[in-house]
């Protein structure tokens, strides 16, 4: 990110302008929302912007632009649609220290002005840093048709309220009040009976919500996915969004994190198989602990929470603690892997069922019916796997499993840096190892990535030659 999205204050406080023509004035009908004071400094100006001067809504200045004009202003837009002239007057500005904008001219600007949804007082600024334009009008589009055009009517009723709201305490408390106002309440009386209901509704709703009793703690335990977001369940997004403390794996990746909401505490209970971990003690105490306090507790487990996730633990310390709980479901990182090679789990004629196993366990390598997964056509998925890669190999040919045996191995399913890795049973510790694998894998046993028609023609091609 070069470029910080900030909100500044242009309350009192003056925007210069060099220009008159349409450049000019498309900026101004974007700061003539704002409380700035505005001067356009413009020898022939456009017949708009003279108007714009004559009602009182900005102050057009018809001599030069100097250096000590410029001094103290907030912002300066040099909107000339001549680069040489642009040239010039940035410079003027600089040397005023003033932060410069020219219009198309994003090399040379020290600030860029975003796309913008308006319901004042609530306020969406989008930003590509030039590069998508397109990308920021679609953004825009959408969020214009999403966000009601009352939401900035409900957010101004609200801010004359805030002092009042203050009775409630900060936290969680204060915050189911005016979500219940913004969601569900402030909508209604609006759409009931304009500003006026609203504001008895308010008063209303603040004696209801004093009287309340204090919320008890809970603990979700939702899993995660696989790593792309857009794989998050919708409850795991609404658990997102109102989670107070959020605990979560290794394995949870920043761009899930990121949906949490800012207020919300993260803590990072990662733990690495063989590797540096928080011990699973401590997670069930900090769960706990935090649960206890009356926090809304997130437990974010990569994939699904129920596999291979130490979860009858976790439960196990809430339960002991008198704690509620419950599960939401994540897609396993095994349901991501055969996504991604285009495969199918199970398949009539070549197997019934499907085996989750670890590749270790709390003792090491794990032990398996291993006579039993070397039958022809198991399939299963291993997690963990990687370690213990020429472990499993060894154990397989040892209960008469075909070297020819389908490997496939997905590191990072779903994730930007997915790659899959095509093996057999034979080849599958040498692969792994020249690999060199670093993010979470799954190993598919008893898969090959299915054949596209231009593979099969390609292999059918040098067989033949
Ligand atoms: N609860 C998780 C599994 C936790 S065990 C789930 O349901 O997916 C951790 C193992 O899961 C890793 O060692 C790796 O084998 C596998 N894994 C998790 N995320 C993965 C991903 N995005 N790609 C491939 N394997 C993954």
């Amino acid at each position: 990110m070069d470029h910080f999205p900030i909100f500044l204050s242009l309350k009192q406080n003056r925007v210069v302008v060099s220009g008159g023509g349409e450049a000019a004035k498309a900026k101004l009908r974007l700061l003539l929302k704002t409380s700035a004071n505005i001067e356009v400094f413009a020898e022939q100006p456009d017949p708009e912007i003279t108007e714009w001067a004559r009602t009182k809504r900005l102050s057009l200045v018809q001599t030069p632009l100097t250096a000590e004009r410029i001094q103290g202003a907030a912002l300066f837009y040099a909107a000339n649609e001549d680069a040489s002239k642009d040239h010039r007057v940035a410079v003027l500005a600089r040397s005023a220290g003033v932060l410069v904008n020219i219009v198309d001219n994003l090399q040379d600007s020290q600030f860029i002005t975003p796309a913008i949804v308006d319901r004042d007082p609530v306020t969406v600024a989008i930003g590509t840093e030039g590069t998508a334009p397109v990308l920021a009008r679609a953004i825009k589009a959408d969020i214009e048709t999403r966000l009601p055009s009352t939401v900035g009517i409900l957010a101004r009723l609200a801010n004359s309220f805030r002092t009042k709201a203050e009775v409630l305490p900060f936290g969680r408390k204060r915050r189911a009040f005016w979500s219940d106002f913004f969601f569900s309440v402030g909508p209604r009386a609006l759409a009931d009976g304009g500003e006026e209901k609203v504001k008895s509704v308010l008063a209303d709703l603040l004696v209801r919500h004093q009287n309340s009793r204090q919320t008890s703690g809970h603990v979700a335990f939702v899993g995660s996915g696989p790593g792309d977001p857009e794989l998050l369940t919708l409850k795991a997004r609404k658990a997102l969004d109102t989670a107070d403390v959020v605990i979560y794996d290794r394995l949870v990746g920043a761009p899930i994190l990121e949906l949490a909401r800012r207020e919300a505490i993260l803590i990072n209970a990662g733990k690495e198989g063989f590797g540096a971990s928080t011990c699973q003690k401590d997670i069930n105490t900090m769960i706990v602990e935090h649960a206890a306090s009356g926090a809304q507790v997130l437990r974010l487990k990569g994939g699904d929470a129920t596999v291979f996730g130490r979860l009858d633990e976790e439960i196990e310390a809430c339960d002991a603690a008198g704690i509620s709980w419950h599960i939401v479901p994540g897609i396993t990182a095994a349901s991501a892997s055969v996504a991604a090679i285009g495969q199918s789990m199970t398949r009539r004629g070549r197997n019934t069922s499907v085996r989750y196993l670890t590749g270790h366990d709390m003792r090491g390598f794990a032990d398996h019916d291993w006579a039993d997964l070397a039958k022809q056509d198991t399939v299963a998925a291993i997690y963990m796997g990687k370690k213990s890669a020429r472990f499993i190999q060894g154990r397989l040919l040892m209960h008469g499993a075909e070297r020819s045996t389908p490997v496939t191995i997905v590191e990072n399913a779903s994730r930007p840096d997915q790659r899959i890795l095509e093996a057999t049973l034979d080849t599958l510790p040498h692969i792994l190892e020249k690999s060199n694998v670093t993010g979470p894998a799954l190993t598919l046993y008893g898969l090959a990535p299915r054949a596209t028609e231009a593979d099969l023609i390609t292999r059918t091609l040098q067989e033949f030659a």
